[in-house]
């Protein structure tokens, strides 16, 4: 089989009102965009992937189309190659390499967690919110989670103050799991500079959440690449740290590893290591004795890449990202169908492949 080319799309959908996301400090997103990168081969058979994306977007699928096509789609690590090379100018290998997944799955007839040697299973799902919200509001949209059989929450948080926002959720729903994610591992700085915490801060803030108790994880406290700077937070504090959701290559989280520096790995497989090497991490922490459940929140294509892999390497958790406006249907827009979770728990689609159907009336303007 051959690859015959790669078409970009960039795909965008409106939001109902803004959405005020802490990893865009200040900046009201008023849209969901994507590019969805179609790899088509001689077979007749097409993998999807996808990256997210903002302002309309950079193309670079002339230089996917130079660079892949002739290979064969199930020379995964021969391709990574190739993708290494466009890494230095265009967009991360990850977002093609789930579309190799998908074409490999779709010729073979076989989900790609079947490929990667495992079994169907239902996941527990956890809400992951991505705005600030006043204590008032934060309660109630936890209770409307939890009737929804919801029985984890992740909150975001920027400031040490915002400590008082998890007392006071841990104090309405005792028995809620909590994870706590204070995205100081990247930020898009479009509006405002983020609010970056000391190692100081940060051991404040882990101290204050250890008190609270029921504390799943704190989430990149942190840069992604303070390796000894969470590796001494880990040593100082009994609460989980974790992290590493945008970082690039299996590499960093070997660093990550090496350097004691996490109790949950969170590499995200279209974002930051494919799927190949997303169960490689997987796979290191199962020896190491730390946890894996990859971070989600891009759109349904790599959400289904991420739940392909949990489901084949046996996450606790999987992220499922739910703040209004950003609520299934509008980070699914772009396939047929989307991803509901079932009392609180998601199985990987079934079909071949990613198992998920693109809208194809999206695709045509180009
Ligand atoms: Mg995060």
């Amino acid at each position: 089989m051959q690859i015959t080319g790669v078409t970009q799309h960039h795909l965008e959908r409106s939001l109902e009102e803004p959405f005020y996301p802490t990893w865009i400090p200040g900046y009201p997103q008023a849209t969901h965009e994507l590019e969805l990168f179609e790899v088509e081969t001689d077979a007749g058979i097409t993998g999807y992937g996808a990256s997210p994306s903002f302002a309309g977007g950079l193309d670079y699928g002339t230089e996917l189309e130079l660079f892949l096509t002739g290979e064969d789609p199930h020379n995964v690590g021969g391709i990574l190659g190739k993708l290494e090379t466009i890494d230095l100018v265009g967009p991360r290998p990850w977002h093609v390499e789930t579309a190799l997944w998908d074409i490999i799955g779709k010729d073979a007839g076989k989900p790609v967690y079947e490929l990667l040697g495992a079994e169907r299973r239902a996941i527990p799902v956890y809400a992951s919110t991505g705005e600030l919200m006043d204590v008032d509001e934060r309660i109630e949209y936890v209770e409307e989670r939890v009737a929804e059989g919801f029985e984890a929450v992740k909150l975001r948080v920027t400031e040490l103050d915002h400590l008082d926002v998890v007392r006071r959720v841990r104090e309405a729903f005792p028995e809620l799991t909590l994870m706590v994610d204070a995205n100081k591992g990247w930020a898009v700085r479009v509006m405002e500079e983020p609010i970056e915490w000391s190692y100081a801060d940060a051991l404040e803030f882990a101290r204050g959440l250890e008190e609270i108790g029921g504390v799943a994880w704190l989430e990149e406290p942190l840069h992604r690449h303070d390796y000894e700077g969470y590796a001494r937070l880990r040593d100082a504090v009994d609460v989980n740290i974790a992290g590493g959701e945008f970082n690039n290559g299996v590499h960093h989280f070997r660093e990550f590893v090496e350097h004691g520096s996490l109790d949950v790995l969170q590499p995200d497989a279209a974002l930051a290591t494919g799927i190949r090497g997303a169960v490689d991490v997987a796979r290191t922490a199962e020896r190491r004795g730390l946890q894996f459940v990859p971070h989600t929140w891009t759109n349904a294509v790599g959400f289904a890449a991420n739940l392909h892999v949990m489901t084949a390497v046996g996450s606790p958790w999987c992220e499922y990202p739910m703040e209004p406006p950003w609520t299934p249907d509008v980070w699914s827009f772009m396939l047929e169908g989307g991803f509901e979770h079932d009392d609180g728990t998601i199985q990987a689609p079934d079909a071949p492949g990613l198992g998920i159907e693109v809208d194809e009336t999206l695709l045509t303007e180009g």
